[in-house]
């Protein structure tokens, strides 16, 4: 039982169906739970919904939550009921109040509020402290001194039974006293646990004796230095439940082995109505790493750049990747409530944020590798402004004023000196229409020693001002450009998916996780031009850069070049590229 809190850990990534397979029952109908919810109301068993979402303070929030905050939150407004937010922090050693306070932050960031109902399993411990004098009592419970290790062996296998514990049949008497002795202080941590007899053939392995208490001389962020022994979750989880008088208790399915045992205590505790936990299938993603504990190792690896890091998939990084919450909920709610755990292909989750940020992201201009082109035929020192359309899918979002000059910018891949038949881009004697411009004609490209092309020269037609020839002549090009003299200097990142692989968790990396991870997740620019009016734009806002992506203001432009982080491309060009790969 080391340092860990004897919950179940999830499951490590190459479980469940195949990317992209939407469990969600849901769309039947109403899920399982919900049709136990009419079930239970209807019954009489009980008369309000009031549920729970039971964080351990070890790590922050990363999108699996949500799907817990959304299901726990969400059930309970539909009903009338409440929700109690409860850190679970019966583990001293691997909780902090940085992270109480950051996943606060981000249930409110997503639109939940647990009132004034929030709570600490730690609030508890003198109450189940008592409990457990209850079992004792009832001689239900016993102090045992086997070693961690001996415990484990004497636990047994799936296949075979386990056998008593030589401490298994001590007096009531006896116990009261050891459990005493404990809490005083008596045993130095792991010479001491108190555990609950039960049955050590059970055949669930969590049955047979599992361990209540054990001593862990610790400091809790919480308690402070009152307690030497700490709950195990198993004891302490059903019971704060019951403390709080909670009617379902909503959790994934690695703790459907738990689920006899929750009941167990309760029952041996004689809880009038006692609550009951329900086991949904936990939410994975492909192309990244969910688990607390494997985000916690990237970044004391300086993998990536905190909890915060646009590439992982905590609410934090996505909040800083310019996720919103509006598009997270879309996304948990087409996942669905189900029994069978499942990996969900990312793509689904880039075509929420897609849709949400489509609708409402205003659309801008910026250059993210400038190739400079002069309009030879346009007056020197002289500029004018053109009208930009805010947003074709707002047409109340009106239009922004946009400098157009002598000297513009042009992205340099729009421009080919020796173009393949299916490039229409700008290409030697070539016209295209400048986005709410004009059109230009390419006349002239400049190199330098090397013979790399580092100018354009270009004329332009005054008549297609706005985009469109009186006369009717197309073209087959329209390119986004950036004025030189009125641009401003930004900073772009381009966040990619984490890793290169489906399934970095797969048996074939097994403890070569790491060396899955995509060497291209992160790409700076930093000599992007873009419209003046990017400089108006405020940290957290979002916009589309035309033909380029999605875009959000990254909280790090406080000093410099404004950073504008890729919240995700306009189309899935993973999808393109697994189709032809
Ligand atoms: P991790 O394994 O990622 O570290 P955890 O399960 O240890 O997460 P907790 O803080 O203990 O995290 O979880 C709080 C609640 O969130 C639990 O009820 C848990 O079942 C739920 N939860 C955690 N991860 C997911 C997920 N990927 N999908 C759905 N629910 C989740
Ligand atoms: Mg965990």
């Amino acid at each position: 039982m080391a340092d860990n809190t004897s919950k179940p850990s999830a499951p490590q990534g190459d479980k469940g169906a195949p990317a992209g397979e939407n469990n969600g029952e849901r769309t039947l109908g109403k899920d399982f739970i919900r049709q136990k919810v009419d079930a239970d109301l209807a019954s009489g068993k009980y008369d309000k919904v009031v549920t729970r979402f039971p964080p351990e303070p070890n790590g922050y929030l990363h999108i699996g939550h949500t799907k817990a905050i959304a299901l726990s939150f969400g059930l309970a407004e539909e009903y009338g009921g409440v929700t109690h937010l409860r850190f679970d922090d019966t583990n001293p050693l691997t909780e902090d109040t940085s992270y109480v306070d950051s996943i606060k932050e981000d249930i409110h960031w997503m639109g939940f509020d647990w009132g004034d109902r929030l709570h600490y399993a730690s609030d508890y411990f003198e109450r189940l402290y008592d409990w457990a004098v209850k079992l004792i009592r009832k001689g239900v419970a016993y102090v045992c001194h086997l070693t961690e290790e001996e415990i484990r062996e004497y636990r047994g296998t799936v296949k075979e039974a386990g056998k008593p514990s030589p401490y298994r049949e001590r007096s009531v008497e006896e116990n009261l006293a050891e459990f005493e002795k404990m809490r005083r202080g008596e045993y130095k941590d792991g010479e001491a646990t108190l555990r609950a007899k039960i049955d050590m053939a059970n055949p669930n392995m969590k049955m047979r004796d599992p361990l209540m208490y054990r001593v862990r001389h610790a400091h809790h962020h919480n308690t402070g230095d009152k307690w030497c022994i700490y709950p195990m979750y198993d004891w302490a989880h059903g019971q704060s439940d019951a403390i709080e008088g909670i009617t379902h208790s909503l959790c994934t399915l690695e703790f459907e082995n738990n689920n006899e045992l929750y009941r167990w205590f309760l029952e041996q505790l004689e809880v009038p109505t006692p609550p009951e936990q329900t086991e949904f299938a936990r939410l994975a993603l492909n192309y990244t790493v969910m688990s607390k504990r494997k985000l916690l190792e990237l970044i004391e690896k300086k993998l990536v750049n905190g909890w915060n890091d646009p590439r992982i998939p905590t609410l934090s990084g996505l909040r800083r990747r310019g996720y919103t919450p509006a598009a997270i909920r879309a996304f948990v709610e087409r996942v669905g409530v189900s029994k069978a755990n499942s990996v969900v292909d990312l793509g689904m989750l880039e075509w929420a944020i897609r849709e949400d940020l489509n609708y409402n992201a205003p659309r801008r201009m910026a250059v993210l590798d400038p190739l400079k082109v002069t309009i030879t035929n346009y007056p020197e020192g002289q500029s004018e402004e053109l009208d930009a359309v805010n947003n074709p899918e707002q047409p109340e979002a009106g239009t922004r004023k946009v400098p157009f000059g002598r000297t513009m910018f042009i992205e340099r891949d729009d421009f080919m000196e020796d173009p393949p038949r299916k490039f229409f881009r700008l290409a030697p004697g070539r016209e295209v229409r400048l986005r709410y411009a004009y059109f230009i004609t390419c006349d002239e490209v400049v190199k330098d020693a090397e013979g790399n092309v580092t100018e354009l020269n270009c004329t332009y037609d005054p008549a297609t001002r706005g985009g469109d020839a009186p006369d009717g002549r197309k073209v087959k090009a329209t390119l986004h450009w950036v004025s030189a003299e009125h641009a401003v200097n930004l900073e772009v990142r381009n966040y990619d998916r984490l890793f290169a692989v489906e399934n970095p968790l797969a048996q074939k990396y097994k403890d070569n996780w790491l060396q899955a991870l995509n060497p291209d997740s992160l790409e700076v620019l930093t000599h992007v031009k873009g419209e003046p009016s990017l400089a108006e734009m405020q940290p957290g806002d979002s916009c589309q850069f035309e033909r380029k992506g999605y875009y959000c203001m990254d909280p790090d432009s406080s000093d410099g070049a404004p950073v504008f982080n890729r919240t995700v491309t306009l189309r899935d060009s993973w999808a393109k590229m697994q189709k032809k790969g």
